[in-house]
């Protein structure tokens, strides 16, 4: 039984009821953790929507893991915390010690998912959450097939690029380039298990349908566990 279909817009709708009478009761076993991909373009929310989601909780936490980048920081953001900010050959080496699970280039950066983080994570039975582009997923869907794929889509393209403008951290090139990759990213979004609309200014709803098709997900029989 199918327990999440979309609609016109391409949003995941997922039935709760479905995920009541398929799912399991507090006294069941927890479920197997999942490594949950969420992607989409630049400018899209998924920054403030993974906020959200840290805010609102779960049980067992969530576990959000923090990337690796050789992009400059940004004032609003924090080493360790944002991302792990490190230099090309640092990054080389992690790469080169096979200590990322996946490395590519976005938007002219390196980019990177630490294993370790990863592998513990669901060594503690926490869904590791992980906040990467469309190469990556793939790569990661690829080596981890269990991996539950969300793409997360603007309600339109004028309200991403007014996103983009209006957070002015990139300069006129890198902004661009963002624009330019939003087009690419976003025909990607059918490679994804489901696909959310961050409508504006319904954060929390995104952050909520996403917990959704989470939960229906780790309640899946045929879900196998995820080895890293
Ligand atoms: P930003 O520079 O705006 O923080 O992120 C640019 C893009 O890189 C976003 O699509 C983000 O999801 C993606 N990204 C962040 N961390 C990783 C990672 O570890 N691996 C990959 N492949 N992409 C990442």
């Amino acid at each position: 039984m199918s327990l999440s279909a979309q609609d016109a817009n391409g949003t995941t709708l997922v039935d709760p009821s479905a995920a009541m009478v398929e799912g399991a009761s507090a006294e069941q076993d927890p479920p197997n953790p999942m490594l949950v991909i969420i992607s989409g373009p630049s400018g899209v929310g998924k920054d403030t929507i993974i906020a959200a989601m840290q805010e609102r909780g779960h049980h067992p936490p969530y576990h959000y893991v923090v990337t690796c980048t050789t992009r400059d920081r940004r004032p609003n953001e924090i080493d360790k915390v944002s991302y792990n900010f490190m230099t090309e050959p640092q990054f080389m080496a992690l790469r080169d010690a096979g200590d990322l699970l996946e490395a590519n280039k976005v938007h002219d950066y390196w980019y990177g998912t630490p294993r370790a983080s990863v592998r513990a994570a669901l060594g503690k039975g926490q869904h590791a959450i992980l906040k990467i582009d469309v190469q990556g997923a793939q790569v990661v869907k690829a080596c981890v097939p269990e991996a539950l794929l969300i793409f997360v889509v603007p309600p339109s393209i004028e309200t991403l690029n007014r996103h983009l403008e209006h957070r002015k951290t990139e300069t006129p090139e890198q902004l661009a380039l963002r624009q330019k990759n939003a087009a690419l990213e976003l025909a990607r979004q059918y490679d994804y298990d489901h696909v959310v609309v961050n409508e504006e200014g319904d954060v929390d709803r995104t952050a909520q349908r996403i917990e959704e098709i989470i939960s229906v997900e780790e309640r899946r029989d045929e879900r196998a566990a995820v080895v890293v």
